[in-house]
């Protein structure tokens, strides 16, 4: 056994800590190996241990929330990968909620539309944890989950713990400052209005959940959007194209294209869908086509919003 997974194993038991685990199940893209060392923390101080625990092993750790903007590679990924799990939701006075990392985006929806909370239940049906939210910046029509956001409890890479105001969180459009960092979310406390009506805050989850039916391939496995939208004041879109990821892969051909069990879904350009027999190797070429389709005929370079994880 490896120093990681010995201490591991000793502060946690053996039957917590897998070797040898396979992600691709954890993962929306249903892609990707193993990881050496997998843990699922079910609180704050059990990710801040098992952090310690691979600093002084000197081993890399990868956070994985609902494993539902990733592409892990097919080699896995080594180290440790922690999957924070369970977690708490709970009101703060009247205007806030604080909910765990790992709490999932629709438990949190769920949760404050019951108490007539509002502000949160448009991100109904937005696959995914708190914590892959605010790494991310999740994005949703014109809003990001950032705007939401009060303060996040995070804990640098040497293990020491801050609370970060939502204006030091350097929020932008599919971006937060732990993608600079390191920084792992270990809860975040969301603005919200009281005195809601529930059943009419039911109303509006209902109508994004329908929406993202209509025009999202919510049958196959995917990743959600794999390219950021182009930039207009960074990127020079031609003139009559919307700057629309989506709209720039199908203009250049590539809507329903194919590499072994990877297509780009006929349904919404810029997912790729995995017809079950993929890999991450086909669904990273299948990416990199669209990506050069679009730069040939187009001149745009379009920028990941999926993370790829491990060699590729
Ligand atoms: C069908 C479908 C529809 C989607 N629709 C949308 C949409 O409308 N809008 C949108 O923005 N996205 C969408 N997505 C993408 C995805 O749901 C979001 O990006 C989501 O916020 C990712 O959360 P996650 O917990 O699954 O993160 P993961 O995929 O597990 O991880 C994403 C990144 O966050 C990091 N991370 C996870 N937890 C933590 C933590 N606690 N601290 C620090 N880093 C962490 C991971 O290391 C990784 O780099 C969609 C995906 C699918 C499959």
């Amino acid at each position: 056994m490896s120093t990681l997974t010995t201490a591991l194993v000793t502060a946690f038991g053996a039957e917590r800590v897998k070797i040898d685990a396979p992600l691709a199940p954890l993962t929306t893209f249903k892609v990707g190996g193993p990881a050496d060392v997998l843990f699922e923390p079910v609180n704050a101080d059990e990710i801040l241990r098992a952090l310690a625990i691979a600093r002084a092993a000197g081993q890399p750790v990868t956070m994985l929330g609902g494993g539902s903007n990733v592409l892990v590679s097919d080699r896995g990924l080594r180290g440790l990968v922690i999957r924070p799990r369970e977690g708490t939701v709970n009101a703060v006075g009247v205007r806030l909620v604080r909910a765990d990392a790992a709490i999932t985006i629709n438990g949190l929806v769920r949760w404050t539309i019951n108490r007539g909370f509002a502000g949160l239940e448009a991100w109904a049906g937005t696959p995914g944890t708190v914590g892959g939210a605010i790494f991310g910046n999740a994005h949703w029509k014109r809003s990001n989950i950032g705007d939401l956001v009060e303060s996040v409890r995070l804990v640098k890479p040497n293990g020491t713990l801050l609370q970060a105001p939502a204006d030091r969180m350097e929020f932008a459009y599919d971006y937060s400052r732990l993608k600079r960092t390191g920084e792992i979310a270990l809860w975040v406390a969301f603005r919200v209005t009281p005195g809601g009506d529930p059943a009419a805050l039911r109303l509006v989850a209902r109508e994004s959940l329908s929406f993202r039916k209509q025009t999202q391939p919510l049958e196959s496995p995917s990743a959600g959007c794999i390219f950021m939208n182009p930039d207009p004041s960074r990127d020079r879109i031609p003139d009559g194209m919307p700057p629309s990821a989506g709209a720039l892969v199908d203009r250049a051909g590539l809507k329903g294209a194919v590499v072994a069990g990877a297509r780009v879904s006929p349904a919404h350009a810029n997912f790729v869908i995995n017809d079950g027999t993929a890999t991450a190797a086909d669904i990273k070429r299948l990416i990199e086509q669209c990506r050069s389709a679009v730069k040939d005929r187009f001149g745009v370079t379009l920028r990941d919003e999926i993370i790829s994880l491990g060699e590729f």
